[in-house]
C-alpha cells in the first residue's frame, strides 16, 4: 500500500502531466488554425537554442542575454498580438496548473506545497472513515421527532451543544464523550461535526474503533515510525473522532494504545470525540482505570437518551 504521502505525489504528478498535456494540445490546435502563430513559436525556441549554443561557444553571456532578452520580449509581443487577432488572451498558450504557487510540483522552496498537504490530509480522513457514509449525516438531517419526554429535552441540548460545539470549532476545543444505548444518533451526531469541521479545512479522522486499532496494529509491526505513519496522522489531527468505542476486540495492545491517544491528544491540547455503546462504569472494567479518569477529567460528557430510533424507523 502506498503512503499518503506518495499517493498525494501521484495526483499532483498526473495533475502536472495532464495541465502540460492539455497546454500542448491547445498549441498544436491554434497553429493548425494560425500557421503565422506557428512561426512565432518556432522562433521563440530558436531564439532560446541559438543561446545556449552560443554560450556553449563561448560568447559574451552578458550581452547575449541582454540580446536575447530584447528578441525575446518583441517575439512574445508579437504573439500576443496574432492571439488577440484570434480573439485569444495573452495566456491561453500557457500551461494552466492546479496550483499556480508551485506549478504543480508539490514542492515550493524545499518546502512540501500546501496542495500536497491537504491531499494528504484527506487521504488520511478517507482511509480510515471507511465505517459509515459521512456525507449523508448532517445537523439538518438529524431529527429530534424520534425522541419523546424527558429524552426529548436531553436529546435537544445534546443537539444544540454539538452544534454549535461544530460552529465554533478550533484546535483548542474539548474533548466529548458520547455514551448511551446503541441507536441514539451519536454516530450521526459525530458524523455532522465531523462534515463541519472538515468543511472548515480542519483535518479530521473519523473511524470506528475496531478499524482504527486493527489498522494500527497492523501498521505498528514492521515498520518505522515516520511522520506519515497513521498513528502520527492519529495523534496529531485537529480532530479525531472515535466512533464506537468497546466494539473492538479488546486485548492489551488496544488497551495500552487507547490510553496512548487519548493521553497524547489531551497532552497536546488536541479535541477528541469518543462514542461509545458501554455504560460509564463498563469503560473503567473493560479498560484501564486511567483511561476511565482522563475521560471523567477532560471530557465533556453527554449522556445519550431515548429509544432506538433504527427500531422507531422501521
Ligand atoms: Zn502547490
Amino acid at each position: 500500500m502506498p503512503t499518503n504521502l506518495e499517493r498525494a505525489k501521484l495526483v499532483i504528478d498526473s495533475r502536472r502531466e495532464n495541465a502540460e498535456l492539455s497546454a500542448e494540445k491547445r498549441r498544436l490546435e491554434l497553429e493548425t488554425v494560425s500557421p503565422e502563430l506557428k512561426e512565432i513559436n518556432q522562433k521563440i525556441s530558436r531564439a532560446g537554442l541559438d543561446a545556449l549554443k552560443a554560450i556553449g561557444a563561448g560568447a559574451d553571456s552578458a550581452n547575449l542575454i541582454q540580446n536575447l532578452a530584447k528578441q525575446n520580449l518583441a517575439l512574445q509581443a508579437k504573439r500576443t498580438e496574432i492571439l488577440a487577432s484570434l480573439g485569444l488572451p495573452a495566456d491561453a498558450l500557457d500551461v494552466h496548473y492546479t496550483c499556480p504557487i508551485c506549478e504543480d510540483m508539490g514542492v515550493k522552496d524545499g518546502y512540501y506545497c500546501e496542495c500536497l498537504k491537504a491531499l494528504v490530509k484527506q487521504f488520511q480522513f478517507e482511509n480510515l472513515c471507511s465505517c459509515a457514509p459521512a456525507k449523508g449525516s448532517t445537523f439538518a438531517n438529524f431529527s429530534l421527532d424520534y425522541y419523546k419526554g424527558e429524552a426529548r429535552e436531553r436529546m435537544e441540548q445534546i443537539y444544540n451543544y454539538c452544534k454549535s460545539w461544530a460552529a465554533d470549532f478550533d484546535r483548542n476545543s474539548n474533548s466529548i464523550l458520547m455514551y448511551g444505548q446503541t441507536g441514539l444518533g451519536k454516530t450521526h451526531l459525530s458524523l455532522a461535526i465531523a462534515n463541519e469541521v472538515v468543511a472548515k479545512g480542519y483535518n479530521v479522522i473519523y473511524a470506528s474503533s475496531g478499524n482504527l486499532f486493527n489498522k494500527l496494529e497492523k501498521e505498528s509491526f514492521g515498520r518505522l515510525k515516520t511522520d506519515e505513519s497513521p498513528e502520527e496522522a492519529v495523534l496529531t489531527c485537529d480532530l479525531l473522532i472515535l466512533d464506537d468505542l468497546g466494539s473492538e476486540f479488546t486485548k492489551p495492545y488496544v488497551v495500552a494504545e487507547l490510553y496512548n491517544i487519548i493521553n497524547s491528544r489531551l497532552l497536546s491540547g488536541l479535541p477528541t470525540i469518543i462514542s461509545t455503546n458501554l455504560l460509564y462504569d463498563e469503560i473503567g472494567d473493560k479498560y484501564n482505570p486511567r483511561v476511565y479518569s482522563r475521560l471523567i477529567g477532560d471530557y465533556q460528557m453527554l449522556e445519550f437518551l431515548g429509544s432506538d430510533i433504527r427500531q422507531l424507523k422501521s
